[in-house]
């Protein structure tokens, strides 16, 4: 799998990849960049109309030097202005193009406003997506924290690199126009002011390099923080039962100072453009008078080359600034760009082939899994048959590798060794959203997402009716306690479903689960946060409607797998005995063991699990 963090190496770089990641967006840039360069050709206009505003003030057209250039050709078109007039015509000209270079400049704002938010728009929709064409194991080793700092923060970062990248633009285009004209007025004199140029910019590479250094270590220090963020409030529980909320203050506030001082460093950086340039750019600008006057450019000419250097100095204060601006957000952009190339070929891919209905068997064929971490044992070499319509059972220490098992049957993952055959067909030949749609999970881990005790029902299954949901409530034994919320089936929930008890959630999302009707039901300690005679009730229930509905149960419990028509028992990743239950109980094997231990302790009342 390739998900090696991208790196950008200075900040074309990292326009190109800016670039990119518009899409066919990028058409919006060509209005931007025109706007631009329409609005400052419209400001080098209105500075240029000085020199025939002055010539005419001063009463001496056609005998000053700035009648060549520039000067010469707003002179020839100020010219036939009536005479009596021109002054005041000039001055409303000047201030007809003030106004249009105002709205252009109005116009290119809302464009460049409107890319980026699109532009961001998209990216977290593609980011999002990818979150599930990634594999389930990638995402958990890439980490919640991370991914979400990704898709949230990062973003925003970029987006601010996109409007960094439209500023930047915008203050090219605007040195190119004044530069072009400054060359129109005087060449020599302004070849001399570009060389200055250059060599701030030199200057400025220095600073650069370092921004962009700064930027990725933050990058690194917000995806710690956000990491430590969604670990600490998923564990709120685990915390305050343990009574560590200390520690996991101190460990947030270690991320969230790292945070501090990145930020603190990278602007100290970015602080220091503005005065730096500003300070560089004073010599030159008394250089230039020097050189001017040594020119012998004229009055006129020389106060409109003047007023359009100071006029140029800010946009060119602006390049630079916001290159270091760019290389600051190298970071965030290599972080989305690393996320949206992630191509992970553990990733099952779906088949061809569509399934509507299990016909017949499920069989697990030497079925090996290898989770590529050394002290992880996976599954090994695991064979067994699942029949239409059984009741099949994995039993197992933790560890032993039920879920891994499960997992494979969702192809979460797909086996590193051996095939798993539905109706003799390899899973991984069958259309993945068809497949999925003929099993359903409940698990221990109780899964509601915000929304109302209906919305919970209902999630995956958006064309059940009404009659259904209540149907499937009242078969998970949900139905009287959801009658008496306040609001009943509409009652809210919390995000996690944290304003009902264990047993009340567990119920909820055995109701989902059985209003699927799926062809197989896998309950993975589905029930272990009922009461016994609650878990009598469902289980009784869900027996009644079942049909020929297949079932997989993971119980420690091992009542529950008592009338089961097969048992896997599994240890360390490998199936040590496979039968019928009361055939493994009566062999003196594992299983044996377990059912012995376990009837011990239920006799003093007490169960596992
Ligand atoms: P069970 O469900 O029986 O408790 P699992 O299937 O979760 O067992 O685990 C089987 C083995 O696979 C164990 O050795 C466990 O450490 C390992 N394992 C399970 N999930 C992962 C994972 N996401 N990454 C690495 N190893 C894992």
């Amino acid at each position: 799998m390739s998900h090696q963090r991208i790196r950008l190496d200075g900040d074309r770089q990292a326009v190109r990849a800016l670039f990119a990641l518009c899409g066919r967006r990028r058409v919006i840039l060509i209005p931007i960049i025109v706007l631009a360069i329409l609005a400052f050709l419209l400001e080098g206009m209105g500075i240029g109309l000085l020199i025939p505003l002055v010539d005419t003030m001063l009463g001496s057209q056609g005998q000053t030097s700035s009648q060549v250039g520039f000067g010469a050709v707003l002179g020839t078109l100020t010219d036939w202005l009536p005479e009596d007039h021109r002054l005041t015509l000039i001055v409303v000209l000047v201030c007809l193009l003030i106004v249009l270079k105002a709205a252009v400049i109005y116009g290119h704002h809302m464009l460049s406003v409107s890319l980026t938010s699109h532009v961001g728009g998209d990216l977290r929709d593609r980011l999002f997506r990818q979150t599930f064409d990634i594999g389930l194991l990638t995402i958990q080793r890439l980490g919640i924290g991370r991914l979400n700092n990704t898709i949230d923060i990062q973003v925003w970062k970029v987006c601010q690199a996109f409007d960094t990248l439209t500023h930047l633009t915008a203050s090219m285009a605007a040195s190119l126009v004044f530069l072009c004209l400054l060359l129109l007025i005087s060449w020599p004199l302004t070849l001399a002011v570009i060389g200055s140029f250059l060599l701030v910019s030199l200057i400025m590479l220095a600073v650069r390099r370092a921004a962009q250094r700064r930027g990725r270590e933050l990058v690194g220090v917000n995806a710690d923080l956000s990491g430590r963020i969604v670990e600490s409030l998923t564990h709120q529980r685990m915390v305050r039962a343990f009574g560590t909320e200390h520690l996991e203050m101190q460990r947030f506030h270690l991320a969230s100072e790292a945070v501090r001082r990145a930020v603190w460093r990278t602007e100290l950086l970015r602080g220091i453009v503005a005065p730096a340039t500003e300070l560089l750019y004073v010599p030159l600008m008394f250089g230039a008078i020097g050189l001017g006057l040594l020119l012998d450019l004229g009055m006129p000419a020389l106060v409109a080359y003047l007023l359009m250097l100071y006029r140029l100095q800010p946009h060119l204060r602006e390049i630079d600034r916001q290159r270091v601006e760019l290389a600051a957000h190298t970071g965030p952009i290599e972080d989305v760009v690393t996320l949206l190339d992630i191509r992970d070929e553990t990733a099952p891919r779906s088949g061809h082939r569509p399934i509507t209905r299990i016909q017949g068997s499920i069989r697990f064929e030497g079925v090996s899994f290898d989770y590529g971490v050394a002290e992880s044992a996976g599954v090994d070499d695991i064979s067994f048959t699942i029949p239409k319509g059984a009741t099949v059972a994995l039993v197992g220490p933790s560890g032993a590798g039920k879920s891994t098992l499960i997992g494979l049957l969702f192809r979460f993952f797909d086996p590193t060794a051996g095939r798993i055959l539905v109706d003799d067909v390899p899973l991984t030949e069958l259309n993945l959203a068809d497949w999925r749609r003929r099993l359903t999970f409940a698990g221990q881990d109780v899964e509601l997402m915000s929304g109302t005790v209906y919305e919970n029902i209902a999630y995956g299954s958006p064309d059940a009716s009404d009659e259904a949901i209540r149907a499937a409530a009242r078969l998970a034994h949900a139905d009287h306690f959801i009658a008496a919320l306040p609001g009943g089936y509409d009652a809210p929930i919390g995000a996690r479903g944290l304003n009902l008890s264990g047993g009340q959630r567990q119920r909820l999302t055995l109701a989902r689960a059985m209003l699927r009707r799926p062809d197989v039901l896998i309950l993975d300690e589905a029930t272990n946060s009922l009461d016994s005679e609650s878990e009598d009730v469902v289980l009784q229930r869900l027996h009644a409607a079942r049909g020929d509905m297949t079932l997989v149960v993971i119980a420690h419990r091992l009542r529950l797998v008592r009338h089961a028509d097969l048992v896997v028992v599994l240890d360390n990743g490998r199936a040590i005995e496979c039968g019928p239950p009361a055939e493994l109980m009566s062999s003196g094997g594992a299983f044996d063991r377990l059912w012995r231990r376990q009837s011990a302790v239920d006799h003093h009342d007490w169960v596992p699990g």
